[in-house]
């Protein structure tokens, strides 16, 4: 029997911070749980292989249940199973979203939760060189930036979003005031080479006799007595072993695997456990609901020659209202193919304009599918069942058409071929709701199913703690109630970093 004072269970994106910060102090024992494998797989490290590496054996490889709203498709579902977490396998964008994403927590009743409350965190946790130092990070320990500039097709990207109104953002995240308008890509790349959340904060850690991890080690279930979390039971090379915590078990394990494990604990909605024979240990409804993702589509296009160089170099994005009167809520980014809707084959040489709804209003659930912790949990992001997410979603193909067609991309382009000339979004919204349908899929960004806030839906409160249960906090991208306008690996590691500022004490948030 091993105790510690701290246990965390998922070394992703924010259990590689929190390890890393409370093995600051020498005399705290901190255990750091992951189910997948320390070594990176081949190709981890190459900015450009990132796609490659779903289905490998870094994936947990989950899929979601037939959405409707999508014509009942099954949408893959990446997540990453490997000493990094998603940061081991994600696209490295490192990109905030606008400070209206972070605001819009606070309207959750937390109201200590918000972008100036996050902003010390968002810098903490980065290097960046460029930028102005009261809203970018100088010596945090991910070094961001853009990758080299020159790529003729990322540029002529660049030209053509600020050509259809997208106006120049020198840093979209470091402009305190909008991450809006037309910026290049800060990435998680250091010289040429993907940067995990284990690579940027694990390597501080080497030799530190206080922090243990240990790999392929599956958490099952927590060890709860009365009300009080005092560790976690795993598994590790075919062995049942158990961990004790002398203060904290803090769960890290991301927007699947952190409701997976209280679900599998006994703590999540009491019907759905009783249904498979779970004993209940505390009734929170909110537990695994409230899932969010950025739905996302594109508008395909071929080209007149190869676009492909193959190599690392800046891209841009956009961030834009669908809505003049809301906040931003539509991002564009690029690529160098033509993405081609479920199943259908054609051509490989052109571009594409993603674009994908930042503030969805939908609402999805994950839920056990058994009580045997080996079997996947039932993943359903319920994309585009909100119909003002297709509309939404109708105005970003739209936007996406009047980039994707701009003058700056002429020499380049051929045709149109994904949606083609049958979908004019605003003369025929159906046949762009028809589109979409056949073309949405993940964006790869899952939160809130541990949502922090004050209400009766909330499993954390504002300082993380899992409501009705001591010891036991929540730390990941599961506790966000609302996704960021942004990609949300930077949003991840600022709520780790303000984690272990709430776990050390350093910070205290009214309760
Ligand atoms: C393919 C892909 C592309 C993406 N692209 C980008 C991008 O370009 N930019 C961006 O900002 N974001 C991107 N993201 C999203 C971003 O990576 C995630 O939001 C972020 O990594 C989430 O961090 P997390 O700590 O909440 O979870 P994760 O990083 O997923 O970490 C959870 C960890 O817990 C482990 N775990 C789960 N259950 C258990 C258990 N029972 N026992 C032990 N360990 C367990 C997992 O193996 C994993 O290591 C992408 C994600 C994917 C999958």
């Amino acid at each position: 029997m091993a105790t510690f004072e701290f246990i965390l269970v998922g070394g992703g994106t924010a259990g590689c911070v929190l390890a890393a910060r409370l093995s600051e102090d020498p005399s705290t024992r901190v255990l750091l749980l992951e189910a997948g494998a320390a070594e990176p797989s081949a190709g981890m490290a190459d900015p450009l292989a990132w796609p490659r590496l779903a289905g490998t054996s870094v994936d947990w490889n989950y899929a979601t249940v037939p959405q409707r709203g999508t014509d009942n498709a099954v949408i893959s579902w990446p997540r990453g199973k490997v000493l990094g977490g998603s940061s081991g396998i994600n696209g490295m964008m490192h990109i905030r979203g606008d400070r209206a994403g972070y605001d819009a927590w606070a309207a959750t009743g937390a109201s200590d939760w918000n972008y100036n409350t996050m902003l010390p965190f968002l810098k903490r946790s980065e290097a960046s060189e460029a930028g102005d130092p009261a809203y970018r990070g100088k010596d945090g320990p991910m070094r961001v930036g853009p990758g080299p500039a020159g790529d003729p097709l990322w540029e002529a990207c660049f030209e053509a979003a600020t050509e259809a109104g997208h106006s120049r953002n020198d840093d979209g995240n470091g402009n305190g005031k909008t991450a809006e308008g037309t910026s290049w890509n800060d990435m998680n790349v250091v010289d040429g080479r993907r940067q995990s959340s284990a690579d940027a904060y694990l390597g501080a850690t080497a030799g530190r006799p206080n922090l243990t991890v240990v790999t392929k080690a599956h958490a099952r279930r927590l060890i709860l007595d009365g009300g009080i979390c005092h560790g976690v039971e795993y598994r590790v090379g075919g062995e049942t072993r158990t961990a004790f915590a002398d203060r904290e078990v803090i769960l890290t394990a991301g927007a699947i695997g952190s409701p997976e494990l209280l679900m599998l604990s006994g703590i999540g909605p009491a019907r759905h456990l009783r249904d498979l024979g779970i004993d209940v240990r505390a009734d929170l409804p909110g537990v695994g609901g409230n899932l969010q993702d950025h739905p996302k589509s594109q508008i395909a296009y071929t080209a007149t020659r190869t676009v492909r160089t193959g190599r690392y170099a800046r891209k841009p994005h956009v961030l834009l209202r669908g809505d003049p009167a809301a906040a931003p809520d539509l991002q564009m980014i690029f690529i160098d193919l033509p993405v081609h809707p479920r199943w259908v084959p054609g051509p490989e040489d052109g571009y594409s304009v993603i674009f994908s709804l930042m503030t969805p209003a939908s609402r999805g659930t994950v839920r056990l599918a058994s009580a045997d912790p080996t079997r996947a949990p039932l993943i359903d992001p319920n994309y585009l069942a909100n119909p003002a997410d297709v509309s939404r979603m109708i105005a970003g193909l739209r936007a996406a058409r009047e980039v994707g067609g701009a003058h700056a991309l002429a020499d380049l382009r051929d045709q149109e071929l994904f949606p083609g000339p049958d979908v004019e979004p605003g003369a025929s919204d159906t046949a762009a709701h028809a589109y979409l349908r056949r073309t949405v899929t993940s964006y790869f960004h899952p939160v809130g199913t541990c949502a922090l806030g004050r209400g009766q839906l909330a499993v954390v409160d504002p300082e993380l703690r899992v409501r009705g249960i001591e010891c036991l906090r929540v730390a990941d991208a599961s506790v966000m109630p609302t996704l960021v306008s942004g990609n949300t690996n930077a949003a991840v590691l600022a709520i780790a970093e303000r984690a272990a500022a709430l776990v050390t004490g350093e910070e205290t948030v009214p309760a």
